[in-house]
């Protein structure tokens, strides 16, 4: 595995709020000449089992993976596992109430939004239909498909994101504490999207801080969507902080089509590749 090759760390199936298969994905990173992918549903490991034998069939080599929500001061953080083993019993348990927390916050959501008067029943079965661990991305698409939201991003807008009328502040556990789940299975605990937090210049650090405090090890430096200038700040912080770079799409959906499967920039080189010592 060559500092050229095309990795791609962070990617949904529809064992959480992805679109595709875990074989389809798979296939589609094949397709799109990804040497490397890792797996990372939310809160879930359900979907890495295909995703191995398929990479096996499709040349791909499989990263097996988890993006675990978290809190840090009040605020919904994303921990990306690597190189986890999903047969850890800690992880299992840990996983197992995370799910349990999905399916509480979800009900909680749709009673909401039947006080708002929007069918929260109708709405909450359209969810559990779905094959994922329920996020709010299934209900945002379910309010589309009720015709209540003309697009998910307005779902988030009016109803399911910070601020609005049906928001509930999901009861993750403490960053420590998933970073710790994480180490547990083996893994490498890698903060996700560090950009995509409502956190001052300040907070950024201190989050950066006690992530490396409580044992993380990696920084999503290359995220789908952003431009280079992010990247080099984000190498930048990872240096600060003695962390590796991790690059990753986000992937969901081949719909969004701005936020394509396996097309990143380049991690930049004054930071060590986390996949280096998995070459
Ligand atoms: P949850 O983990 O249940 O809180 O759901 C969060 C998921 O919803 C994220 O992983 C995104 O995929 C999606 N999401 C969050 N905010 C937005 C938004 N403004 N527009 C579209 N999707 C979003
Ligand atoms: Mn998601
Ligand atoms: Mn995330
Ligand atoms: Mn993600």
């Amino acid at each position: 595995m060559t500092h050229s090759a095309k990795v791609d760390l962070h990617a949904h199936s529809n064992c959480s709020d992805g679109s595709l298969t875990p074989a389809e994905l798979v296939q589609r990173a094949a397709t799109a000449g990804v040497d490397m992918l890792a797996l990372t549903d939310h809160d879930t490991v359900a979907g890495l089992d295909e995703a191995q034998s398929a990479g096996g069939l499709a040349g791909v080599r499989i990263v097996p993976g988890v993006e675990i929500s978290a809190s840090w001061r009040s605020q919904a953080i994303h921990v990306l596992g690597l190189w986890i083993d999903p047969a850890s019993a800690r992880l299992q348990s840990a996983l197992g109430s995370q799910a349990e927390r999905r399916r509480v916050r979800m009900r909680k959501i749709c009673a909401a939004l039947s006080d708002l008067g929007l069918p929260g029943a109708a709405l909450l079965a359209a969810v559990e239909a779905q094959p994922g661990l329920p996020t709010r991305s299934h209900l945002a698409a379910a309010l589309v498909a009720g015709g209540h939201v003309g697009r998910t991003d307005h779902a988030f807008r009016k109803y399911l994101g910070a601020g609005a009328a049906a928001h509930i502040a999901a009861q993750w556990p403490a960053l420590a504490e998933v970073v710790a789940w994480i180490r547990d299975a083996g893994g490498i605990a890698s903060l996700a999207h560090p950009a995509r937090y409502a956190l001052s210049a300040g907070g950024r650090r201190q989050l950066l801080a006690d992530f490396v405090a409580a044992g993380g090890g990696a920084l999503e430096v290359v995220t789908g969507g952003n431009g280079a200038q992010h990247s080099e700040a984000c190498a930048m912080l990872a240096m600060k902080f003695g962390l590796l770079g991790s690059v990753g799409s986000d992937f969901h959906d081949p719909q969004f089509t701005w936020n394509p499967l396996g097309r990143l920039a380049k991690l930049p080189d004054c930071v060590i590749p986390v996949w280096r010592s998995h070459a």
